[in-house]
């Protein structure tokens, strides 16, 4: 695929390559989907009162939480958000710190069991400036990625946005979660 031929954001995921440039591709996916949220239209507050089948939640912390990311780079693309409201790293506190360790240790444990993952990108964007699709939120991004896997993105980009798809990853992964 020509980067130049792409006439959507959506198709990011398809560019070989793309991701070893920051995190932009989520960014994209968002601007095009309209600009920032309102802190009260905030995704990742109002995911909490949904069902975890609605919000893509594998795991609910005591002050962090895991989802799947609705707009996946790779199957499997999961971020550890706090519950509170928190733009930045260091607004968060030491217990908020130390679990969404925690939970990003285990989300790598996690992916690793379940898809066999060779390798990881792991990493929060500060700021709309800095990438972040949802500024106003704190979330760390956890990628699971395989030898060559951007070979194969054209045909994940494919199948990937389909609901049905990301309930069944989150089902595995949600299931795998209390094991590994
Ligand atoms: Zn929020």
């Amino acid at each position: 695929m020509n980067p130049e031929n792409i006439q959507s954001s959506a198709e990011m995921p398809g560019v070989p390559n793309a991701f070893q440039h920051l995190w932009t591709p989520h960014r994209l996916v968002y601007i095009q989907h309209g600009q920032q949220p309102a802190d009260e239209d905030c995704p990742f507050c109002l995911a909490v009162d949904k069902t975890d089948e609605e919000a893509l939640i594998v795991f609910r912390g005591k002050h962090s939480y895991v989802l799947l990311n609705l707009f996946p780079y790779n199957s499997g693309h999961m971020l550890v958000c706090p519950y509170r409201h928190i733009a930045t790293y260091d607004q968060a506190n030491t217990e908020e710190v130390a679990e969404m360790a925690e939970l990003t240790q285990q989300a790598m444990r996690v992916l690793r069991k379940i898809s066999g993952a060779h390798g990881f990108n792991i990493g929060m964007n500060q700021g709309e400036v800095a990438g972040a699709g949802i500024a106003g939120h704190l979330h760390q991004h956890i990628v699971p990625r395989w030898r060559n896997d951007a070979n194969f993105f054209p045909i994940i980009a494919e199948t990937k946005a389909l609901p049905r798809l990301l309930g069944e990853v989150r089902r595995d992964v949600a299931a795998a979660w209390s094991e590994a």
